[in-house]
């Protein structure tokens, strides 16, 4: 059997990518993972119990992260074989902070598990919902089924989720503009192509033929404006340059995932285009172009971004990726700068959804963008993106199961931008680490307060949400903590509150014990007149 203790010794010579000989240290908390992993009960660890650690995380099998652990893993006979420390530290440094962090539950949802549980039951509820029409204006999409719909989630530490038809491609359409808008400002620079291009809404249907007073489409989140923006795209190279270029993109943001173009949509757009062709001389008129477009290429290749194909899966990984700030997190590529990310995200929560731009910042307050073929891309920002994929359309041209579907998951959790101001909003959940460190730092200035015996601020950050009891790393609570700095009025307001003098730190002390050692007797006989 192999136990981490019985087998450290045998560490002299270790597995040639592990931590080096003689870096105990390395050595002792690869040891602590090692039983982290292993069931309650057990003294071993199988390769199923670390594939179903890695998979209840979010980490699946085909993370380009993971993939080698996995192979690795089901090479075993079975899911009962048993994973040696030896082979554990093989595998451990193939991935180190990604073992770590599934290991300490550490991930920006820890209980991913829970959490897709619960995503699961909405897309259940939502899946019942009827209503809305397929887009008509091209056979290709009208012919898709209506009942199609797919979901997946990924958030910025690459967790992912699946459910129904995410694996189905589908037509980005105008979830395109959003990507053609960070290659065009990475390449001129956001404050030339802003030039060009506003940043209000506008107030009109997508395909609208209007400009702003200054002469420029209003965003590049509607047609004019996406066509501008694609006649910025290395607008002096050949047509297969252009596309190869905005296609590379999409494949680093989904970490080479399934992208595809449906040339029989590109035929079919161009066929029925006479909007966009209207549109295009419209911005010729008015000079909305740079010098020397050529209003047949920018068109085709605007057509030609908008018939891009993708699954929910890859979507949620590009969507992911602008909520990490522009870094694939399955790959820790940057694709985009910071700065991009944040303009492309700026519009999107202002202009995404066609009409519906302002209700939906209002409701779901996250920026989003949505497309004709069904299909809206969701990022929350630091967390996840997520993209949902349901062919009917309202009449504002959403996808209604996409839209009830942002709404169902926004009332049950705490992802609207200012959800924060409603930070005591306990209906809502927080799925996120950042709660647990919110309230890590509240503990810690607790304990500060009960130190200097500040009782106001104590009361100040109990009324905002601070858990009186919480304790620190050794176990201190603010009781313990005032006990011992004999801060008799603060004790006092702690007991009266709800504090609870039973409270062990990890050296099995009470408060009571604190005070007696501290010699702090007002203290003692406050905490005997409590029963203690
Ligand atoms: N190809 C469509 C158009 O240009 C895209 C529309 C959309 O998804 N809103 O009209």
């Amino acid at each position: 059997m192999n136990k981490p203790s019985t087998h450290q010794s045998k560490r002299a010579s270790p597995p040639a990518a592990t931590a080096p000989s003689g870096d105990s240290a390395a050595a002792a908390e690869e040891a602590a993972l090692y039983k982290l992993f292993i069931s309650p009960g057990q003294s071993e660890l199988t390769s199923g119990r670390l594939m179903n650690k890695l998979r209840t995380a979010g980490i699946l099998d085909d993370d380009p992260r993971a993939r080698e652990i996995f192979k690795k893993l089901l090479a075993h006979r079975d899911d009962k074989s048993a994973v040696s420390f030896e082979e554990f530290g093989e595998l451990f440094a193939l991935n180190p902070s990604l073992f770590q962090r599934v290991a300490e539950d550490s991930l920006v949802i820890p209980n991913w598990d829970q959490f897709s549980v619960s995503v699961q039951g909405i897309v259940t509820d939502i899946s019942k919902l009827t209503g809305g029409k397929v887009a008509s204006y091209i056979p290709e999409l009208a012919r898709v089924p209506a009942e199609k719909f797919g979901l997946s989630l990924c958030t910025v530490d690459g967790q992912r989720a699946h459910f129904g038809d995410a694996q189905d491609q589908f037509s980005i359409q105008s979830i395109s503009k959003t990507i053609s808008y960070c290659i065009a400002s990475e390449e001129v620079g956001a404050e030339t192509l802003h030039q060009s291009i506003g940043r209000e809404p506008s107030g009109h249907s997508f395909n609208a033929i209007t400009l702003d007073s200054r002469g420029r489409p209003h965003n590049p989140m509607i047609n004019a404006g996406a066509i501008v923006s694609c006649s910025l795209i290395r607008s002096n190279e050949s047509a297969s340059t252009r596309f190869a270029h905005v296609f590379d993109r999409w494949k680093d943001l989904t970490a080479d995932g399934d992208v595809s173009f449906n040339n029989t949509v590109f035929l079919s757009e161009r066929d029925s285009a006479d909007r966009n062709f209207a549109l295009a001389y419209f911005l010729r008129e008015n000079a909305a172009f740079p010098k020397n477009t050529d209003i047949r290429a920018t068109l085709d290749f605007y057509f030609q971004c908008c018939s891009v194909e993708m699954t929910c899966d890859s979507m949620a990984i590009a969507a992911a990726t602008l909520a990490n700030g522009g870094v694939n997190p399955l790959t820790d590529k940057r694709v985009f700068s910071t700065e991009t990310v944040k303009n492309c995200l700026s519009l999107m929560h202002s202009c995404g959804m066609y009409d519906f731009s302002g209700e939906f910042a209002f409701l779901i307050g996250v920026p989003a963008k949505s497309g004709v073929g069904g299909g809206i891309m969701v990022v929350i920002p630091e967390v996840m993106g997520f993209c949902i994929w349901s062919p009917p359309l309202d009449v504002l041209g959403n996808s209604v199961r996409g839209i009830e579907f942002c709404k169902r998951l926004m009332s049950k959790y705490s992802f609207h931008n200012f959800d924060i101001v409603a930070g005591s909003d306990a209906q809502k959940i927080d799925p996120t680490q950042r709660r647990k460190s919110v309230n890590n730092a509240r503990i810690v200035d607790l304990c500060w307060a009960a130190a200097k015996g500040d009782t106001r601020e104590i009361q100040r950050l109990v009324a905002s949400g601070a858990d009186l009891n919480g304790a620190d790393y050794d176990g201190r609570t603010a009781l313990h903590i005032a006990a011992s700095e004999g801060q008799a009025v603060s004790v006092k307001y702690i007991l009266q509150n709800g504090g609870s003098p039973e409270a062990k730190d990890r050296w099995g002390n009470s408060p009571l014990q604190d005070a007696q050692r501290g010699g702090h007797a007002e203290i003692v006989t406050i905490f005997q007149q409590q029963g203690q």
